[in-house]
C-alpha cells in the first residue's frame, strides 16, 4: 500500500520525513530504535534530526501506524509491522525477532469480563545465532 495514502487516510500531513520514515519502518524487521532511524535516512533527508524523528514515530504510533517496543530497557524500538505477533530479545546480541502468537494470545477475547485487544508479549533470552556461537567457542577453547 502506498504510503502517502496511509497517511493521508489518518489524517496526517505529508511532509518529506514524515514519507520516508514510514516508507523505512515498513520495510525493515530489525525493530530500529530512534537513532537507527535517524542514521539510516538522514543522508536522504538532511534537514532531519533525531528530535523530528522522535516526534514522528510518536505520531505515528498515536495513529497506530507502528507500533512501539519496550522489550529493550535502553532503547524505544519501532515496529512498522502492526499485525499481532510477539517479540523475542537476545541478552547477548540485542537482536528483537518476531514470534508467532498463539491463537488465544493474539487479543480479542475476553479475560475475567474484560475485553482484551491487544497483547504484548516479550520473550527475553539468547538466539540462535548466540547460542550456536556459544557452542563453537566452547569447543575451540583450550583446555
Ligand atoms: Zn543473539
Ligand atoms: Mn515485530
Amino acid at each position: 500500500m502506498d504510503v502517502r495514502q496511509k497517511l493521508k487516510d489518518c489524517g496526517i500531513g505529508i511532509t518529506k520525513p514524515r514519507v520516508a520514515i514510514l516508507e523505512y519502518l515498513m520495510k525493515q524487521c530489525t525493530h530500529p530504535t530512534v537513532d537507527d532511524i535517524y542514521q539510516a535516512l538522514v543522508s536522504e533527508v538532511p534537514t532531519l534530526s533525531r528530535t523530528t524523528v522522535y516526534n514522528v514515530v510518536k505520531l505515528f504510533a498515536e495513529h497506530g501506524l507502528v507500533n512501539t517496543l519496550g522489550i529493550d530497557d535502553r532503547n524505544v524500538c519501532v515496529d512498522g509491522d502492526t499485525t499481532p505477533h510477539g517479540h523475542f530479545f537476545c541478552k547477548e546480541c540485542g537482536r528483537i525477532i518476531d514470534v508467532p502468537l498463539t491463537e488465544l494470545s493474539a487479543g480479542g477475547f475476553d479475560c475475567d469480563g474484560n475485553m482484551v485487544t491487544e497483547v504484548h508479549l516479550y520473550y527475553k533470552g539468547v538466539c540462535s545465532e548466540c547460542m550456536s556461537k556459544r557452542e563453537t567457542d566452547e569447543s575451540r577453547s583450550p583446555r
